[in-house]
């Protein structure tokens, strides 16, 4: 069995290696490289050679358009993440191939760990009390007591619906938002547009875990967030473009929200002119709510390609109609 990773040197580096080690007997290649043009400056083992023979399989991360004409026999490609929206923007991606995404691989848990924290700062008046403290004010703050305090968690997938469960067992009124029922330890469940309205009703944090589709795009804008309590925040780990990025500004200014955590944003990295760096209201992080962890991701994809290889389903396939 053949297998091509395809990434920037540093992620791919080492996933070969832990592909090597769970899957001995595959013939394992890099292939790294942003795009065609830095191609043209890299080592020729780093693109397949017309005599070594096409893989079966792809490890992808951000993969430059030329890759499937110089892989026309793979079976299924893997991509080293949970959101395929920038995979399956790539007009070159053949349209039957299937995409199969990482379903948590070691991420939920540090991405509820980064919500717990940004839910508990903004729950306890933190960022109230920096503004205090700015300002040498002596100020108690009033604090609800947590069974009070409604959460929304919009998306209760692999990493939604972990987000949502650890907020639930601190003791948060927390409601998750998805197209379809869920049962999750204390939460309460909204599905499909119809509950939508109502999910948002008064929330006090809302938390966006949604992937980017046609449906989600700019899902956070002025008409969802005016739903939310009055002075409420913004979690945004989801994707950057699900946020309507002058709405937010708008309702800031006008009091509405109170303050955003933002890991995700509509380029990225955030320019160095971009209004939301100036916001004392605006907790910004670099995309890392929930980084790639390589040895579980690998591991789990080695055991889905065994799988695949002895005509089994795996779960994590992308439905490209849904567009996740
Ligand atoms: P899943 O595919 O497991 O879950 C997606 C969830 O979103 C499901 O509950 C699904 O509903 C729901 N959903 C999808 N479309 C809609 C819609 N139109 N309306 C309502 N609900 C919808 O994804 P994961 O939980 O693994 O990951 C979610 C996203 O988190 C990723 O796509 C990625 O964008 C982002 N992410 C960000 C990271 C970061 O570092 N900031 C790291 C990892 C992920 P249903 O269950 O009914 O199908």
């Amino acid at each position: 069995m053949k297998i091509v990773v395809c990434a920037a040197r540093s992620v791919a580096e080492p996933c070969a290696q832990a592909l090597r080690a769970a899957l001995p007997e595959a013939q394992v290649r890099l292939r790294v490289g942003p795009g065609p043009v830095a191609d043209a400056g890299l080592s020729a083992q780093t693109v397949r050679q017309p005599a070594s023979p096409p893989a079966d399989y792809a490890l992808l991360w951000k993969p430059p358009a030329a890759l499937f004409e110089e892989e026309p026999a793979l079976k299924a490609v893997f991509v080293l993440g949970a959101g395929v929206d920038a995979l399956l923007a790539l007009p070159s991606l053949p349209p039957a191939l299937p995409v199969i995404r990482l379903e948590d691989a070691g991420m939920a848990g540090p991405m509820a760990d980064y919500v717990l924290a940004a839910v508990m700062r903004v729950h306890r008046r933190f960022d109230r009390f920096a503004a205090h403290q700015r300002a040498q004010r002596w100020h108690e703050e009033p604090v609800r007591p947590k069974a009070q305090f409604q959460v929304g968690v919009l998306g209760l997938g692999a990493i939604g619906g972990e987000v949502a469960r650890v907020l639930a067992a601190q003791g948060y009124a927390v409601r998750g938002y998805a197209r379809t029922p869920h049962t999750v330890p204390g939460v309460q469940s909204f599905a499909g547009p119809g509950a939508f309205d109502g999910f948002l009703h008064g929330l006090d944090v809302l938390v966006n875990v949604l992937p980017l589709t046609p449906e989600t795009f700019g899902i956070l804008n002025r008409a969802t967030l005016a739903r939310l309590a009055h002075g409420a925040h913004l979690i945004n780990v989801g994707r950057g473009a699900h946020l309507v990025e002058a709405d937010l500004l708008a309702l800031l200014d006008a009091g509405k929200l109170a303050g955003a955590t933002l890991d995700v944003f509509a380029t990225e990295p955030l320019p160095p002119n971009h209004p939301f760096w100036a916001r004392s209201e605006i907790v910004l992080t670099p995309h890392v709510s929930a980084v790639t962890e390589i040895v579980p991701a690998v591991e789990q994809i080695a055991r889905k390609i065994v799988a695949l290889e002895n005509g089994a389903a795996v779960g994590g396939l992308v439905d490209r109609a849904r567009g996740y």
